[in-house]
């Protein structure tokens, strides 16, 4: 953890401008390709790894074939169900995504310097300034690239810009340290404080997770908690009760937790990544449940909470 894994070439998914919920104010978020866990229900399955990866939008293709003979590889096949990706062989070069006149092929992770990113972000300086807002790391996990995202912060901030660090919590004490030199604020998922489950659900124990939290808070940063509330995974009365005894009781520093209700759309992603979604067929939470979490949630004494999302309705 926390050396960079992509031979020194950071990789960016996107630059978003104009998010309201990744911080205070009007904010420009860069999206980092990369994470250490493996959470079931991730909506950006496309930032898992650390590596270029090609997508290809089904609803976008009109089989026009120039993508077969521009690829070097030979990694690509027109089936009766659509294009097939032979993933061992594509190494994300591109060449097909260029040549297919419809744009039915993308490849996701661009590389980046710090000076390019900060250019992209400063497009929307006058934003920033008049709303209080700034720019948030994300991603994926920023703090797999601790060395460009350190650059990337401390330029932001040389710029007058106010920076948030938007974290998983799975990093190592010092990539973390290094980073919260140059944040101004921390947004932090917690989504389970059962060690065994958080294994089962991301991948990873809970215990890094705890001490990331435990670090940002020490280091007295402003601290914003947001929990999934993932039918059957994290929405027990049991879990965000437990939360919510660790962040009141540890956490001095939050100012707001967010509880962010099951969305259920991003399947098409997964399938644009030959992969498969096990929720996929899961139905939303009723708003029902979601005001009960957040109720349990306000005994914390967290100043601010809030859920968000789809619900459906109530049976
Ligand atoms: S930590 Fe976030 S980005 Fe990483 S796998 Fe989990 S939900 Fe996805
Ligand atoms: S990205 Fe390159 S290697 Fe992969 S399928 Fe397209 S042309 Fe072939």
């Amino acid at each position: 953890m926390g050396a960079e894994k992509n031979a020194g070439k950071p990789l960016i998914l996107e630059i978003r401008g104009n998010s309201l919920d990744d911080g205070p104010g009007i904010r420009s978020v860069v999206f980092f390709k990369g994470c250490p866990l493996s959470c079931v229900w991730c909506h950006n399955p496309e930032g898992f790894e650390l590596k270029p990866q090609l997508m290809w939008f089904d609803v976008r293709c009109i089989g026009a074939r120039d993508c077969l003979a521009a690829c070097p590889k030979k990694a690509l096949r027109l089936t009766p169900s659509g294009i097939t990706i032979d993933r061992q062989a594509c190494d994300a070069c591109g060449a097909c995504a260029e040549a297919c006149p419809a744009g039915a092929l993308e490849v996701v992770g661009k590389e980046y310097t710090p000076a390019g990113a900060l250019d992209e972000v400063m497009r929307d300086e006058a934003f920033y300034r008049n709303s209080g807002g700034g720019v948030t790391v994300s991603g994926g996990e920023p703090t797999m690239q601790p060395r460009f995202v350190e650059e990337l912060l401390r330029s932001c901030r040389e710029s007058g810009l106010h920076t948030a660090l938007d974290t998983c919590g799975y990093s190592s004490a010092d990539a973390l340290e290094r980073l919260l030199g140059h944040a101004d604020m921390v947004l932090l998922d917690l989504k389970l404080l059962d060690d065994e489950r958080h294994r089962e659900l991301t991948g990873v124990g809970v215990g890094r997770v705890l001490e990331s939290a435990s670090l940002v808070t020490g280091a007295g940063k402003p601290l914003w908690i947001r929990t999934p509330v993932i039918p059957g995974c994290t929405d027990s009365e049991e879990n965000i009760g437990a939360l919510a005894t660790f962040i009141g009781g540890k956490l001095r520093t939050v100012e707001r937790w967010d509880l962010l209700a099951f969305n259920n759309t991003c399947g098409a992603k997964y399938r644009r990544l030959d992969m498969s979604w096990r929720l996929e067929d899961e139905p939303l939470l009723e708003k029902s449940r979601m005001e009960a979490l957040a109720g349990i949630a306000r005994e914390s004494g967290v100043k601010e909470v809030a859920w968000s999302g789809a619900t459906r309705r109530e049976e």
